[in-house]
């Protein structure tokens, strides 16, 4: 998903907001918050959503969201998109389209234990060890930062996010069904394939 988001926002000039890269962010500064988040990443748990909920109020204040924003890794519980629902109402704006990709489980394992992540926060790309190498070992194609593993992509951790999601999570696929806004699409084939087909949706 932070693959494809990171696509679009070239496409669309608008924004991406992962509250997971918040809180990544949050994490390495070594705030409060951070502390206690990294507690509940680590272990593949959702940080509570009284916390995430107000990292995006805050965010979608900020100037550049208001032409428009991605969402990334935001909501995953419905209370969450009941808060987010509120908020964009009180501010007069509306989600246009959800997007659910779908990747197989074991494939999903594949991918986020082989990924690799540029270290430089303004760049952020991914790679494969892989279906995506770097050009150069441990250095990143698009900015040369040093590339690093994230500490909640080994196997058992995933794992739990996984089983987090089919419990926390997957619930909003209903949620969004109902609302007729939800479109899913297979994650299979080239990022450009996938890429492709998200755009064919947005228009
Ligand atoms: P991501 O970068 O989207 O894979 O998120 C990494 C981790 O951050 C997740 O496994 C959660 O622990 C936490 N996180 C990110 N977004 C949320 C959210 N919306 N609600 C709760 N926890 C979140």
């Amino acid at each position: 998903k932070g693959t494809q988001a990171k696509l679009l926002i070239e496409k669309y000039k608008i924004p991406q907001i992962s509250t997971g890269d918040i809180l990544r962010a949050a994490v390495k500064e070594g705030t409060e918050m951070g502390k206690k988040a990294k507690e509940y990443m680590d272990a593949g748990k959702l940080v509570p959503d009284e916390v995430v909920i107000g990292i995006i109020e805050d965010r979608l204040k900020q100037p550049d969201a208001q032409k428009g924003f991605i969402l990334d890794g935001f909501p995953r519980t419905v209370p969450q998109a009941e808060a987010l629902d509120q908020t964009l109402a009180r501010m007069g704006s509306k989600i246009d389209h959800v997007l659910s990709i779908e990747v197989d489980e074991e494939e999903l394992v594949t991918r986020l234990t082989g990924r690799r992540t540029c270290k430089n926060p303004a760049c952020g790309q991914m790679f494969h060890i892989k279906f995506n190498p770097p050009q150069k070992e441990g250095i990143c194609d698009k900015c040369g930062g040093e590339l690093y593993q994230r500490d909640d992509d080994n196997e058992p951790t995933v794992r739990s996010r996984l089983a987090t999601y089919n419990q926390a999570t997957k619930p909003l696929i209903d949620y969004y069904q109902k609302k007729g806004l939800l479109k899913s699409i297979k994650g299979v084939g080239s990022i450009e394939d996938i890429f492709n087909q998200i755009v064919a949706i947005l228009g």
